[in-house]
């Protein structure tokens, strides 16, 4: 039999010879000890790297779903790897309890978004990873690894961004909040006033970011703060349903893909349809659980690179991207997303030891990304960009163990859990200078 699989974009695809979906710890275990290499574990294929890319064994954990228990007190939760974060925001909140930061979708596979470091905005709050109080991993060897700052430490601080190189992951405690409600609010506002007053926007509101389409004068802002006012059920939408703004927007990535120069014009159409942000506004913003705040659905397919910087040096670097991207004449619509995310102490999180703000280029998914990709890379690798895991890049493991000072003891930990390399494909081969 066949098999086929494929990432989000469309733009990675693979030929697995086996397919496997255990369902239990046991039944993983199993597989993995048998299984053909190199055996790569899925999430929900929202990664833009080719991660998940294997001729050999593909593992998903879709039938690992669930939260195995919680801690009321402690505000943790045990969860299963394969859960996604859309079934997880429900089955927390049945229990009071909600994840502390979430990103802009949530249809990552919980293991899958804790491995690459998915993280939302706040200048407090870190990643995901971040929220990883403990895990179980399966080796290579089909070996149960636990690991947390108490046991196995090493294999806890290798382990919380790892993107599948030590194991696969059957269960993770994150720390989380009691529930909470967020108010969103947000609009235009000219984007020279938002990077020269982008620190104090992050200071004063939980959650800020904002995306700039580079032709246009003004950004669009976002903030979610958190309320006590009564939150209103959103009703989520099914899988391809799509709004109208997304046909809008889809027109228009196709009209500009066929007319580029239409694509100044309708970055200044597409960010003047936003109303006009006052911070001195009294109109209340929409009142949502948590979990149903952070989301939103993404119908209009990209390709995406996304770097995290030094965050005092946020403002500088997407002024010099944005004028990059508007002088190279590469075609693009899609705007940059720029974030804040707090310090971590994990070895290979893009975030280790540093507060960073993160910046994202996208193009649209029926248009080349390279041009585009490689002109914005070579402005973040001046600013000491580190490259989001999920996303693309080019850098190698020379590159990148100049970035991460705990390289080497990632490595020495990896070698030791999956020595054969069992878990290795041509991706991580290439990042991690394996032969
Ligand atoms: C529309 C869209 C919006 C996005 N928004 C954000 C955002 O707001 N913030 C952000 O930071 N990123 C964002 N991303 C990137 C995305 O969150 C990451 O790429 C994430 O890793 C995808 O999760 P996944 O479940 O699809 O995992 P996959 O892409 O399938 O896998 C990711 C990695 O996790 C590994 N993995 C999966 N399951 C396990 C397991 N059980 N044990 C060990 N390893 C495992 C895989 O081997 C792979 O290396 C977005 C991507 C898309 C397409």
């Amino acid at each position: 039999m066949a098999y086929v699989w494929s990432n989000w974009s469309g733009w990675v695809k693979s030929w697995p010879k086996t397919m496997l979906e255990p369902a239990t710890e046991e039944e993983l275990a199993a597989a993995l000890r048998l299984a053909e290499g190199p055996v790569r574990a899925a999430g929900s294929g929202h990664s833009f790297t080719p991660l998940v890319d294997s001729s050999g064994t593909i593992v998903t954990l879709r039938h690992m779903s669930g939260v195995v228990d919680h801690d009321a007190t402690a505000l943790t939760a045990r969860i299963k790897a394969g859960t996604t974060l859309r079934d997880l925001g429900p089955m927390l909140f049945d229990r009071g309890l909600g994840l502390i930061n979430q990103g802009d979708i949530d249809r990552q596979a919980l293991a899958g978004a804790v491995g690459t470091g998915t993280h939302g905005t706040g200048g407090e709050l870190g990643s995901l990873s971040a929220s990883v109080e403990a895990f179980r991993l399966v080796t290579a060897d089909g070996d149960v690894v636990i690991a947390s700052r108490a046991e196995n430490p090493d294999v806890f601080d290798a382990g919380r961004v790892s993107f599948g190189s030590l194991g696969i992951m059957s269960e993770i405690t994150m720390r989380c909040r009691r529930a909470y409600a967020l108010e969103e609010t947000g609009g235009r506002m000219a984007v020279s006033d938002v990077l020269t007053a982008a620190e104090a926007l992050r200071d004063a509101n939980r959650h800020f970011e904002f995306w700039w389409f580079p032709f246009a004068d003004d950004a669009i802002v976002k903030f979610l703060t958190e309320t006590d006012k009564e939150p209103k059920p959103r009703r989520r939408r099914a899988d391809g349903e799509e709004t109208r703004d997304d046909k809008i927007f889809r027109a228009a990535c196709e009209a500009s893909r066929y007319v580029p120069f239409l694509r100044g014009p309708m970055q200044k159409y597409l960010t003047s349809s936003s109303g006009r942000y006052s911070s001195t506004l009294t109109e209340p913003g929409r009142v949502r659980w948590s979990h149903e705040a952070f989301p939103s659905d993404r119908n209009v397919r990209f390709n995406e690179m996304e770097y995290a910087i030094p965050a005092e040096r946020g403002p500088d670097c997407i002024r010099e991207v944005a004028a990059y991207m508007r002088d190279s004449g590469v075609n693009f619509l899609f705007p940059l997303e720029y974030r804040y995310v707090a310090a971590d102490d994990i070895w290979l999180s893009p975030f280790y030891q540093r507060d960073s703000v993160t910046i994202s280029v996208h193009q649209y998914h029926r248009q080349p990304y390279a041009a585009l990709f490689a002109g914005a890379e070579a402005i973040f690798r001046r600013y000491e960009g580190r490259p989001h895991w999920g996303k693309l890049h080019t850098l190698g493991a020379a590159e990148l163990s100049k970035l991460y000072p705990r390289w080497d003891d990632f490595q020495a930990v990896r070698r030791r859990l999956d020595p054969g390399g069992k878990l290795l494909n041509a991706h991580l081969k290439r990042i991690f200078g394996e032969a």
